[in-house]
C-alpha cells in the first residue's frame, strides 16, 4: 500500500517489512533512531511491547494502550500514535447518524477491539456497547482500561454464548476476531441468521476474504456489509498522513491491493 502511494506521488521513499524477535524490540527501536528513519509500523505481537522505547503517545494510542504506527513530532520526539482507531471509523462516517446514540456490539476483546471501542466511544457516544468475549475477563479489562472515555457507562461484557439479545437490538455488529479468516472461511462469529435484519451494519475487520461467511450471511438478511479492507485502507492512510504530511491516493492504493488479493 505505501511503496504504491510513494511511486503515486512521487516520493523517494521505501516501504519494507522486517521480522523482529519479542527480545529484539528496543534494539529495533533504536536502529530506526540512529539510521533516521522517516516512520514505522508495528504489528502484532509488538503493539505493547514498542511502547517503553518512544518519547510520547498520542491520547489515542495511550487510551488503547497499543502502537501501530510510529512518527517523528513537531519536537523532534520519536512518538507512538494507534492509527487502527481513525482506520475503523474511517468507512463508518456515512453512518453517523444512525450509530449515534444507538446499540452497538463487538465480537471479541484483543487489540483491534480496543481500538474499534475507543473509536465507537468517542465517535459516536452510543446507548451501549457490548464487548461479546470468549475470555469475558479480557473484556472486562479493556472495559476497565477505557473507562474514562466511557462518561455514561454504556460498556458491557457478555460471554459470546449469550449475547443473542445485544445482537438482535444493535445496529452495528463489528467482528474483531479472527472468525472467517482464510483458510477458514466457513467460520463466523454469529451463525444465527435470523438474528441479523436491514436496520443493522455488519462490520467485518477480516480482509482475507473480503466478503467473509458473517457479511454474506448479514447482507442476504438485509444489512449493511462492510469489509476489513476499508480499515486496512484507513489505517494505512493515517499513518501515510503522519509521514508525510500528505493525504494517501487511496484509490491507487484500493486497485494495487485488489489486485495483490485476487493474485
Ligand atoms: P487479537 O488481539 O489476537 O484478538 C483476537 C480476539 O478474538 C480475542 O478476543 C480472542 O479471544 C478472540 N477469538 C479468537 N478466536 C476466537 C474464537 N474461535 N471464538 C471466539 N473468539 C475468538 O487479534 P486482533 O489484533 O484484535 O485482530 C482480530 C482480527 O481483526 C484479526 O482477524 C485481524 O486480522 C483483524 N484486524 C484487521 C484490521 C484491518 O485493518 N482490517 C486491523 C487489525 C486487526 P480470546 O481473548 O479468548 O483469545
Amino acid at each position: 500500500m505505501h511503496n504504491t502511494a510513494f511511486a503515486e506521488q512521487g516520493l523517494n521513499v521505501a516501504y519494507a517489512a522486517c521480522a523482529v524477535a519479542p527480545e529484539a524490540v528496543g534494539d529495533a527501536v533504536a536502529g530506526l533512531r540512529a539510521l533516521g528513519f522517516a516512520g514505522a509500523n508495528v504489528t502484532i505481537p509488538h503493539k505493547e511491547a514498542v511502547i517503553p522505547h518512544l518519547d510520547a503517545l498520542t491520547e489515542r494510542a495511550r487510551a488503547i494502550g497499543a502502537v501501530n504506527t510510529l512518527f517523528w513530532d513537531e519536537d523532534g520526539r520519536l512518538a507512538g500514535d494507534n492509527t487502527d482507531a481513525p482506520g475503523f471509523r474511517a468507512p463508518l462516517e456515512g453512518h453517523a447518524e444512525h450509530l449515534r446514540g444507538g446499540d452497538l456490539l463487538i465480537f471479541g476483546a484483543g487489540g483491534a477491539a480496543r481500538a474499534a471501542s475507543y473509536a465507537l466511544l468517542t465517535g459516536f457516544a452510543p446507548a451501549r456497547l457490548t464487548l461479546a468475549a470468549r475470555t469475558p475477563e479480557k473484556a472486562e479489562a479493556l472495559a476497565a482500561d477505557l473507562a474514562p472515555f466511557d462518561e455514561t457507562d454504556t460498556l458491557s461484557v457478555v460471554p459470546f454464548g449469550e449475547a443473542g439479545p445485544a445482537v438482535r437490538s444493535a445496529r452495528l455488529l463489528v467482528n474483531a476476531t479472527p472468525l472467517g479468516m482464510h483458510p477458514e472461511t466457513d467460520a463466523t462469529p454469529w451463525p444465527h441468521l435470523e438474528d441479523f435484519s436491514e436496520d443493522q451494519i455488519a462490520y467485518d475487520l477480516v480482509y482475507a476474504p473480503p466478503r467473509t461467511r458473517l457479511l454474506r450471511e448479514a447482507e442476504a438478511r438485509g444489512a449493511t456489509p462492510i469489509g476489513g479492507l476499508d480499515m486496512l485502507v484507513g489505517q494505512a492512510a493515517a499513518s501515510y498522513r503522519r509521514w508525510t504530511g500528505r493525504p494517501m491516493p487511496t484509490e491507487a492504493v484500493r486497485q494495487a491491493l485488489r489486485e495483490r488479493l485476487d493474485a
